[in-house]
């Protein structure tokens, strides 16, 4: 990783032509907000004195208590490569504090790296490398968002039958010029579905990576005239998008989740991390998959997970091993979705492994079948539980884990839980089209 010093960043924007920060940090919700200042106010940005005024901001601060400083992380900074080429634009993203020079505790970058600082203590490190799944769809007359798209393609093909190759391409070349280490990308299994894959990286890393792909893919489509969208399920009836995340824990340099001599050449932490993730994964459902249309991707039929068991192989199970051992031996749980705030999924999913490993937790049997094909009988009889099947449960799975909610911290929780009850109301009490049809003439 890339290291600056306050030098560093004053001799690249001198360098550079930087005329434009962007201060960038994100909503209780994962929503990446800025501010951006010209060159002449660095010495303020690089002193931590940028003020925001929090009290707009989704989940941040009361009116009477809303002004926030603006806490560069240097490590971050980077140029938008989609902005003008001269006096350019660069970003930086920041944590964010209290006047009182404490940690302001409704930043969900703070929340992850609280997570993280209980990882450290107990000697480790979180490597995390997210596949990030998305739709690429054409816009209207007003530049509106459309689900239309001219792409008919499937998994891996190609141009000219894929119609986004040139739009990935440029999503990638733009990356690298950021920083990324594009690992792979390609076309979908669902018509206008696209997916690329960045390097895993230390866990805060990670997450910024996340916040600031979604921003690059969203711009670069736009500028193409076409509407990226992360969305889980933007279409009924093909694959929705995931964000199946692989994590490992290092100690000392080595991945402990590897062990020659293990079952599977798996360690005991290993295990003890997927039976803390399963224990956990319902309660963190209303983080790794945070809205109404989540749920409506995590249904059989579409290599979605939709059960809690785990495998070496079998991708429909919810969490998977991949192949790869020694230094890349991982866990991939695949429930998480794109429109998660990557901050807190993945300090959730931290906290659920961790929990395993203090406790001695030994996972269930591996299920080596194909869970969509039992029935709900046969999977009682294997002990298989479900994820949640809408947002509401959801909820109600997170009010009933402590871990999950001492891991959001008293504020995050509440403004996070009052929103989303909000979001069902609104849902539940709206007519569909679907109902319309269903009952409209019958009844
Ligand atoms: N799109 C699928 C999902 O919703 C995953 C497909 C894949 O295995 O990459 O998780
Ligand atoms: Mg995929």
């Amino acid at each position: 990783m890339k290291t600056y010093t306050k030098e560093d960043i004053i001799r690249i924007v001198s360098e550079e032509d930087v005329e434009f920060i962007r201060l960038q940090f994100t909503d209780i919700f994962g929503q990446l907000k800025n501010v951006a200042v010209t060159r002449s106010q660095m010495e303020k940005v690089l002193n931590n004195e940028i003020m925001i005024d929090g009290s707009s901001i989704e989940g941040f601060t009361r009116i009477h208590e809303s002004d926030q400083y603006l806490r560069p992380d240097l490590n971050t900074f980077a140029i938008l490569p989609w902005q003008p080429s001269t006096r350019k634009t660069a970003r930086l993203i920041c944590d964010v504090y209290n006047p009182d020079g404490t940690p302001f505790v409704g930043d969900p970058r703070y929340v992850l790296k609280k997570a993280l600082a209980r990882a450290e203590a107990m000697g480790y490190a979180f490597n995390v490398g997210p596949e990030m799944e998305f739709f690429l769809f054409e816009t209207d007359e007003k530049g509106l968002p459309t689900s239309r798209t001219t792409d008919a393609a499937g998994y891996f093909d190609m141009a000219p039958i894929d119609h986004g190759g040139h739009v990935r391409r440029e999503i990638c070349l733009m990356l690298e010029e950021m920083g990324f280490e594009i690992e792979a990308s390609h076309h979908e299994v669902a018509e206008g579905q696209h997916e690329i894959d960045f390097r895993y990286a230390d866990a805060l890393k990670a997450a910024d990576n996340i916040v600031t792909f979604r921003m690059a893919v969203k711009t670069i489509a736009q500028m193409r005239g076409l509407h990226a969208t992360f969305m889980p399920k933007p279409v009924f009836g093909i694959n929705g998008s995931g964000m199946h995340t692989n994590m490992s824990l290092f100690k000392d340099g080595k991945n402990i989740f590897f062990d020659p001599n293990g079952e599977k050449q798996l360690s005991k932490e290993a295990y003890s991390f997927i039976a803390g993730v399963l224990a956990h994964v319902r309660g963190m459902a209303a983080i790794t998959n945070p809205l109404v249309n989540s749920y409506k991707r995590l249904v059989p039929g579409y290599e979605a997970p939709c059960y809690l068991a785990w495998s070496a192989s079998n991708r429909s199970a919810l969490i998977r091993i991949p192949a790869a051992r020694g230094q890349s031996t991982r866990v991939e749980l695949r429930c998480p979705d794109p429109a998660c705030n990557p901050y807190l999924a993945i300090a959730a999913c931290l906290t659920a492994g961790l929990d395993g490993i203090e406790k001695g937790m030994t996972p269930p049997m591996e299920i080596t079948e194909n869970i969509f094909a039992m029935s709900e009988d046969e999977r009682k009889r294997h002990g298989i539980d479900s994820l949640p099947g809408n947002l509401k449960e959801a909820i109600e799975c997170l009010e009933n884990d402590p871990i999950i909610v001492d891991t959001l911290g008293a504020h995050i929780y509440q403004s996070y839980v009052s929103g989303k009850k909000r979001e069902w109301d609104e849902y539940r009490t709206r007519v569909t089209d679907w109902e319309l049809k269903k009952y409209m003439v019958v009844y």
